[in-house]
């Protein structure tokens, strides 16, 4: 089992991302999909007279502050345009696949936190009315099911919390959590550079290869939303994938590429 993450951002080639999984499903290797929205995402909120709010924990994590009306705006572009939009292209290719949301059959849950942390001014402040949370549990049986039934699906946060309630997640990190549920073979997470960059953006700079147990060590080359990915890549790992590949979704066959050891691989 290959957990493919595909991220959000500007620049990712959905198509080649798709055509690429079609011809390997269709040779009988099973994946699932996990994807992003945010670039979309920002757009959308700004067409909408709710411009995005990003803040910046103490420890210096970058997330979106999500009200309620950030989250529905949230949804209507992952659970709707990202989602049907790569379930369309993977049925054009020919692959039956199945577009959900964390919240569908609690596929991915976690605690909601409903305030935050963040560095204003050089102030830390407690922000209330959050709907964010991390995936703690993977509930692993309608993936299994669709699975059984030949369905390739296709996930994306939000998560539901214990309480039901939609929670905006990382989506690097839930799909590491899946990962680690389904003891995948390997989890590749893609986006808009060609790995992890020693010196971002200088593209030269690739780092090749991190040895598992130093992944870690490797946060200090991170910026921002970057760190979410070596995160989740530490995660995975801990929690027994024996490979995390950063790959580059821009181009070419991104999951073969990430797969034949192009980018960066932690094992
Ligand atoms: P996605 O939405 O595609 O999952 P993100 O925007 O969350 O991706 O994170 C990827 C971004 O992280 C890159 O586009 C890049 O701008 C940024 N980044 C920060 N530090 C690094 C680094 N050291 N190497 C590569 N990318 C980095």
């Amino acid at each position: 089992m290959i957990v493919v993450k595909v991220g959000g951002s500007a620049g990712i080639d959905y198509d080649a991302v798709c055509a690429d999984i079609a011809a390997r499903w269709k040779n009988g290797e099973r994946l699932i999909l996990v994807h992003g929205g945010s670039g979309e995402t920002n757009r959308v909120a700004e067409a909408l007279g709710h411009p995005p709010r990003f803040v910046t924990s103490p420890s210096g994590y970058t997330s979106r502050f999500t009200d309620r009306q950030t989250l529905e705006i949230f949804e209507m572009v992952y659970c709707g345009k990202m989602n049907k939009g790569i379930v369309e292209r993977l049925q054009r290719l020919g692959v039956n696949a199945v577009g959900l949301s964390g919240l569908d059959g609690r596929i991915f849950e976690g605690r909601h936190k409903d305030s935050v942390r963040a560095v204003e001014n050089g102030k830390v402040k407690v922000l209330r009315g959050d709907h964010t949370g991390t995936v703690e549990k993977v509930n692993t049986g309608l993936i299994d099911l669709l699975l059984a039934g030949g369905y390739l699906p296709v996930l994306t946060p939000p998560a539901s919390s214990y309480d039901g309630v939609a929670i905006n997640v990382d989506g690097d990190r839930a799909a590491a959590a899946l990962a680690v549920a389904l003891k995948a073979d390997a989890l590749l997470l893609l986006s808009n550079v060609p790995g992890l960059l020693r010196a971002y953006p200088d593209e030269s700079s690739l780092i090749r290869e991190i040895p598992a147990a130093d992944v870690e060590n490797y946060l200090e080359f991170a910026q921002d939303r970057m760190k979410k990915k070596v995160l989740g890549a530490a995660e995975a790992v801990q929690g027994g994938v024996r490979r995390v590949i950063f790959g580059d979704a821009r181009h070419g066959q991104p999951v073969s590429a990430a797969l034949g050891g192009q980018g960066t691989v932690v094992s």
